[in-house]
């Protein structure tokens, strides 16, 4: 039975005093509660620390957005995995589709991010997924397989064990249309096959396979009762407590 898991990603949204609200809030949120979910928050780089602080002593996790795979050394303006590491990261998102769309991350270079994290200890969560204009010319079954064989080359058994997958449909980023259930469990099952031809039905089988895509209060308990969505990953609802919490609450309440 895999544990669910729900993960906040902040985007570039609250600065260190606006993060420590939110961290906050959540946190208490959390507390006492026995949702049997797992959740980590993903602010920027620069809320990191203030997000460390108050969550520490409590099991909520913190997550980058994003590395560098040198290890340090003149790279102007980029974070690497050991420096998350150092940050108190336990996690970080590679390969998110803004990243691709806007920052020109490719397969290969997801691949080398993922190397880093895996060397430095952190757990990847290595987003895919297609576009509109990809999902209807039928592609989205190709898209989403080669990022991921792409993006996930060369890894040892035990390295697989620590990765989290995230399918995002592009077009469901921040527009408020999600996908249905029954599409995201086809991506997710999909996935799955494809992780146990890869790596071994048990890897494939405790792996955590996450869906983001507009996902809100009142769409997150159809999405998690499907048997391959294990979780979810949030951008818009994870900014306000209320909200990132009612998510939480539900995937607690998945059908086991
Ligand atoms: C995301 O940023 O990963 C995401 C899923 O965003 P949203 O929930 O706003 O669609």
């Amino acid at each position: 039975m895999r544990r669910p898991l729900v993960a906040g990603n902040w985007k570039m949204n609250c600065g260190p005093s606006d993060a420590r609200r939110l961290a906050l809030e959540i946190r208490n949120g959390l507390l006492g509660s026995r949702t049997g979910t797992d959740v980590v928050l993903c602010p920027p780089f620069t809320s990191l620390a203030a997000v460390r602080e108050i969550l520490q002593s409590s099991t909520v996790g913190l997550g980058a957005q994003n590395l560098y795979w040198e290890q340090s050394g003149a790279w102007t303006g980029e974070v690497s995995a050991t420096m998350l590491r150092d940050a108190g990261c336990n996690v970080v998102l590679v390969g998110h589709s803004e990243r691709r769309q806007h920052f020109g991350e490719t397969n290969r270079s997801v691949q080398k991010r993922v190397r880093a994290a895996l060397d430095a200890g952190l757990r990847p969560l290595v987003c895919v997924g297609e576009t509109l204009a990809e999902r209807d010319a039928g592609s989205t079954e190709r898209v989403v397989t080669t990022q991921l064989s792409e993006g996930l080359e060369d890894l040892g058994a035990a390295e697989w064990g620590q990765l989290i997958l995230a399918y995002e449909p592009v077009w469901a980023i921040g527009t408020g249309r999600n996908a249905t259930p029954e599409q995201a469990q086809e991506v997710h099952r999909l996935l799955r096959a494809q992780v146990s031809a890869l790596a071994g039905p048990e890897i494939a089988d405790g792996m955590l396979v996450l869906y983001g895509g507009s996902v809100k209060p009142d769409n997150a308990a159809v999405l998690l009762a499907e048997p391959d969505v294990d979780g979810a990953l949030v951008g818009g609802a994870s900014l306000e407590a209320k909200s990132f919490l009612a998510i939480v609450e539900a995937a607690g309440r998945r059908p086991a």
